[in-house]
């Protein structure tokens, strides 16, 4: 039988429920406990695959093919564990599963309301988790904050689950927000107080309190906390901002939360493991060799968490070799043969970015022509890897050469990608892309294979357009070259100029895979040539 933690949130939204969900994921699978993570969203939509990126953030692959909320990044990273779709429900995909059953006659003439109804498929939900995965622990985060009409069914799913086993089974974390004033000059715990409040209006109290603040807050702060929701002084933990995300266990830890945690559920704390974590949180704090300017060109310059999981990579990457990464943004969309210079002859590396539409893509081909000729080191994914390999085709005189996602009608367009066997136009909605993970086989002598130090590896994808095999000889030359292949559907992985210190396309998503535990390899190999770029020795 599993335990259950959930976790909430009060006041405000983006807080970090998925950063502290899966730290104490991580602290308790670092004492040898199986953890599995479950996503609760909200909103209407089945999955977050049809959703912008500028709405929601990145769309997270889970190694099945699912996808799902950015969380799931954050707690595949932290728990060093693949999840699946599993992971992730939103409202919508519960509402779906309610109307066929309905239409199938289920219910039993029954009228079907949101409680027992949705309750009752909520809770299906988790209790099917238990049974498949049969982990000691289940943490489930809800979406959302406490108070959102959308939320309620699921507040009240799992205050439901709290009457069990008298309460003993469930541990309830509610994650919620003291702001500083500056005019009084002292932190606010009204909105925190507000936020129980209405939490125990919908049948949960909770066990422990996580208050996110942007400073530390003063004892006196918790201890007010405390007081008012009727909780132990060490049960209010103070979570201001850390220099770095991936030090939250570790802070966590000092903290006490995971043995709070098992002294509840009356489970005898042992020692964690914690050598792997916290030599990698110590290089966070080490003095770096350098700042690396990593470059991104794409389209949702705006709003960094549209391309979360790259940045997480590179994050990683860094921090194990030593380097200070420096993220800057260029929209594709505004650049042209003017600008192309000023914007990119400073970076240590260009990153072209993954995307679905013509918005921004000739800006990348611009870009994949440009940063090859000037050796700049160039990493190319999924769109990325398209948009080079467009390039590619546009060098080689196919001046209208360009991807059949951005087919304008003109009849002289050549295209270099076309649908993905198999797919077609109708293939645009949800959850119809090539979907999770795959082999790639690479050339024995590619420079891939020779930073990933195998000639297979596993990755996972997103798209649906493939390079189109007549054109591999056309555009293959001495540097150029189709490097990786699916190794029964023939499929086209990745592309690269051997001629160059880093120009490397992947049709796949590396960022998914790269975790503090295990850094990327190629997201590794590209931050060290971006340093040799920076120490001119190329
Ligand atoms: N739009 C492209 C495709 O569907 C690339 C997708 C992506 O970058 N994830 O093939």
């Amino acid at each position: 039988m599993s335990k259950f933690i959930f976790v909430t949130g009060g006041v405000i939204s983006g807080l970090g429920k998925g950063v502290a969900a899966a730290s104490i994921g991580n602290l308790l699978k670092s004492r040898g406990f199986s953890v599995f993570v479950l996503k609760l969203d909200p909103y209407l939509n089945v999955d977050p695959g049809t959703m912008s990126p500028y709405e929601h953030g990145e769309v997270y692959v889970t190694q099945d093919g699912g996808e799902t909320d950015l969380d799931l990044g954050h707690y595949e990273r932290f728990i060093n564990e693949n999840f699946s779709r599993d992971s992730n429900y939103t409202s919508g995909k519960i509402f779906w599963n309610i109307l066929e059953k309905e239409r199938l006659g289920e219910y039993k003439g029954k009228t079907v309301q949101y409680i027992p109804h949705v309750t009752d498929e909520i809770i299906l939900i988790i209790k099917n988790i238990e049974k498949k995965y049969n982990s000691d622990f289940i943490i489930v985060e809800i979406g959302g904050t406490v108070g959102d009409i959308e939320s309620n069914p699921f507040i009240y799913a799992i205050a439901q689950m709290s009457g069990e086993k008298n309460g003993l089974n469930t541990f309830f974390i509610h994650v919620t927000y003291v702001p500083f004033l500056e005019t009084s000059g002292d932190f606010k715990t009204k909105p925190t107080q507000d936020s129980v409040n209405k939490l125990r209006g919908m049948g949960i109290k909770p066990n422990m309190i996580l208050l996110r603040s942007n400073d530390k807050v003063e004892n006196a702060v918790l201890t007010k906390v405390a007081k008012a929701t009727f909780l132990s002084e060490k049960s209010v933990i103070s979570a201001p901002d850390l220099a770095n995300v991936y030090e939250m266990p570790l802070y966590l830890e000092k903290k006490g939360a995971a043995n709070i945690i098992l002294n509840y559920f009356g489970i005898n704390d042992v020692k964690p493991n914690l050598r792997k974590w916290t030599m990698f949180a110590n290089k966070v704090n080490k003095e770096k060799k350098d700042t690396l300017l990593i470059k991104m060109l794409g389209k949702y310059t705006s709003f960094s968490d549209a391309y979360k999981s790259i940045n997480e990579a590179l994050k990683i990457s860094g921090i194990d070799l030593g380097y200070d990464i420096k993220i800057e943004y260029i929209d594709s969309n505004l650049l042209n043969e003017e600008n192309i210079s000023t914007n990119l002859d400073d970076a240590d590396g260009v990153i072209i970015l993954p995307g679905f539409g013509v918005r921004g893509f000739e800006g990348k081909v611009l870009g994949a022509i440009y940063t090859r000729e000037k050796d700049i080191p160039t990493f190319g994914i999924c769109l990325g890897m398209q948009a080079m390999s467009v390039a590619q085709a546009r060098l080689k005189g196919f001046k209208k050469a360009t991807s059949k996602e951005f087919a304008s009608g003109d009849k002289d367009e050549v295209y270099v990608l076309d649908y993905i066997k198999g797919k077609n136009e109708k293939d645009k909605m949800g959850g119809t892309l090539r979907l999770g993970e795959s082999p790639s086989v690479f050339k024995k002598d590619s420079h891939i294979a020779k930073y990933y130090k195998s000639t297979e590896v596993y990755e996972r994808h997103r798209h649906r357009y493939e390079i189109q095999h007549n054109f591999i000889e056309l555009l293959e030359d001495e540097n150029f070259s189709f490097s990786g292949y699916h190794p029964e559907l023939k499929l086209v992985e990745s592309c690269e100029d051997k001629s160059k210190s880093f120009y490397i396309g992947v049709q796949y998503h590396p960022e998914f895979t790269a975790r503090p535990l295990s850094p990327h390899k190629l997201f590794n190999a590209f931050v060290e040539k971006a340093a040799e770029r920076k120490n001119g020795k190329k």
